[in-house]
Parts: C-alpha cells; structure tokens; sequence
C-alpha cells in the first residue's frame, strides 16, 4: 500500500511541555521538540506533516473557539491527508474528542487524540508509545484501502476508545481514560487488534464532511448531592442566560422528589431550557421510568441522557444550540445518538 499521509496537529499538553528553569512548572513547548526525541517517527513510512497551535496551551485552557480552530485545520486540510492526529493535554481530551464527534458531520477518516502523563523529554515517558501506536491507527487501512477507524477517537495507554465515550479517570496512573459504557476500539499489544464490528463506518453515498463552527455555550452541568439548598436550585434554573444543562442525578437517573425541586425543574423546561439527565456513576444507564424520583423528572420536561458521559452531554447541548434549533428539537436529539455517544 501507499504510504499513508497524516496530520499531527500539536495543541499543547503534557507530552509537549518542558519544565520552567526557574519555576520548576511545567510549560508548553515547541513542537519539534517531540520530533526531537521521537526519532522513530521519520521511519514508520508514512508521510507526516505536523500544525502546532501558536501558543500551545495547557488543555485547561482550552475553549469551544479553539474546538473551531481545530475543526478547521481538520476540514481545511481533509482531502491531503488520510488521517489527523491531535496532541492534547490530557485534562480536558474526552471533552474536545467529543465535541470534535458531534462538530465534524460526515467524518469518513480517522481523527485521533492522544497525548501523555509525562513529558516526551523524560526517560520513562508514554508519550513516544502514545504517539507512535496513535500514528499507526490514523494510518491503517482495511484490505480495500479504506481507513481502519473513521471516527474521532482518543488512544492512551494500549487502548483505543470512541472519543465521546471517554473520561479522564486517573491524574495519576498511565492509563488516564476510560470509556466505561463502550468497549474499546482497539488494543494494542504486539500487533494492534481492531474491533471492526463496533466501529463505526460511514455508509455508502453518505455526505461530505461539514462543520458545525457555531457553539453555544450557554450550558452548565450541575451535580447534586444530599442537602443542596432550594435557592441554588431555583437561582440555578432561573439563570436567563442558561439555556441547557446537564443534571448529574443519582444511580439511574434519580433526584429529589420534593415539590421546591420538581417545579423549579417544571418551570424551566416551561421557559425553554433544556435539562439533560445524566448519572453521576461511573457506568450504567439513566433510567426514568424505574422509580418514582425518575419519574417525576421526566413529567417536569427533564430528559434521559441514557447513557451518555458528561463531557458528550455538555458539547451535545453546545453543538446542538448552537445550530439554533427549537429546544423540543434539542431535546429529541439529546435522547438520539448522533456520533455513537448513546447505546441503543
Ligand atoms: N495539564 C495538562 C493538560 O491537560 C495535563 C496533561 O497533558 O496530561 O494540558
């Protein structure tokens, strides 16, 4: 086969950063810095092209303007390459990976993000396996030439998640990600092994790529806990310049049954916004139905995020205002999946 041409779009993080001489901190780098110390790049034989964003940041920084940005690159440059990878900082990846799933509609190529724990510089980094195996994924292709993983994706410590299923799990440990509601796409041991049959492949005639640039990030993603008091509440949903936000319920979508709640929850849904339920555990599912604490959401208007992490549920809402639909059609597309982010 050809060799592949890949775009390495360096945005900052960890795996790029150098320490500060006089701080001590950890700050972002150039990018031929990670050329530098990844010298094997050069023989993998594929064509690599690298864009480094000026300055790179510290993904803490990160915002839905630069989500633009990188859409952009990605779309500017979609018919020269195979495949993208984006080097991130690892704090907020699972939420510019999905993002990126919901922006770019028609995504027929892979777009991998990955990043590091420690720096590309240090001895004992994952940096160099991170990128090279990341490289690899972008670049593969089936047996009639077609990419392996056509989707935004997130590859860290030997595994290879759908981009809008991950969180960050661990700030400690190599393995920082998880997608604890969709196995992963690929492990990579001595060769990578691919799970084909839960990868998602565009379909036959489907339409080219297009960018959904516009963000609204009126959003907030709210996490109750026993005691919180009626006026956070009320002063919460009243909030005009609010108009989705992500309840993170308990167990299966479950939250106060005291009117003072449900009717603030009423009034809102009322007045337009939009109110997402999301479970604040780990894995399972929002279910509505089970009991009468779920219920009750469900007639004040509060709809089932099934389920969808925190990070997809936020950048949903994001994309989906910003394409100014009617929040009934927001709502209906926030129970749909859209880019995988939801099992049917
Ligand atoms: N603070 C860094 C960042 O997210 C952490 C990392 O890259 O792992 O940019």
């Amino acid at each position: 086969m050809t060799p592949a041409r890949i775009l390495i779009v360096y945005t900052g993080g960890t795996i790029g950063m150098m320490k500060n001489a006089e701080t001590g901190a950890l700050e972002p780098f150039d990018f031929n810095q990670i050329v530098r110390h990844i010298p094997e790049l050069r023989l993998l034989g594929h064509h690599i092209d690298n864009y480094q964003f000026a300055p790179p940041i510290d993904s803490s920084d990160m915002t839905p303007d630069l989500w633009v940005s990188i859409a952009d690159i990605i779309r500017e440059r979609y018919d020269h390459y195979d495949g993208f990878v984006i080097l991130h900082g690892t704090d907020t990846m699972a939420f510019t990976a999905s993002a990126l799933s919901f922006m770019l509609d028609g995504l027929d190529k892979p777009v991998v993000l990955t990043g590091s724990q420690l720096p590309i510089g240090e001895m004992r980094t994952d940096g160099r396996e991170n990128l090279i195996t990341a490289i690899e994924i972008a670049a593969a292709r089936d047996a009639l030439g077609y990419p392996r993983v056509p989707e935004v994706s997130i590859y860290f410590a030997s595994h290879l998640y759908r981009g809008n299923r991950t969180t960050k799990e661990n700030a400690e440990k190599f393995n920082a990600f998880a997608s604890y509601n969709y196995p992963p796409l690929a492990r990579a041991g001595i060769n990578i092994t691919y799970a084909d049959h839960i990868i998602h492949h565009p379909s036959p005639g489907h339409r080219r790529l297009t960018v959904h640039r516009q963000l609204d990030n009126r959003v907030l993603a709210l996490t109750l806990f026993p005691g919180i008091r009626p006026e956070l509440i009320e002063n919460v949903f009243r909030m005009p310049d609010i108009r989705g936000i992500v309840l993170r319920t308990f167990g299966s979508g479950n939250a106060p049954s005291k009117p003072w709640f449900v009717d603030a929850l009423r009034r809102a849904s009322q007045a337009g916004k939009v109110i997402v339920n999301i479970t604040q555990c780990q894995s399972g599912s929002v279910e509505m139905s089970l009991y009468r604490t779920g219920i009750l959401l469900s007639e004040a208007g509060v709809v089932s995020g099934k389920d969808m992490t925190v990070e997809a549920a936020v950048t949903k809402l994001m994309v989906l205002f910003g394409q100014n639909l009617h929040p009934d059609e927001v709502r209906r597309q926030m129970e749909t999946p859209l880019a995988g982010e939801i099992t049917c």
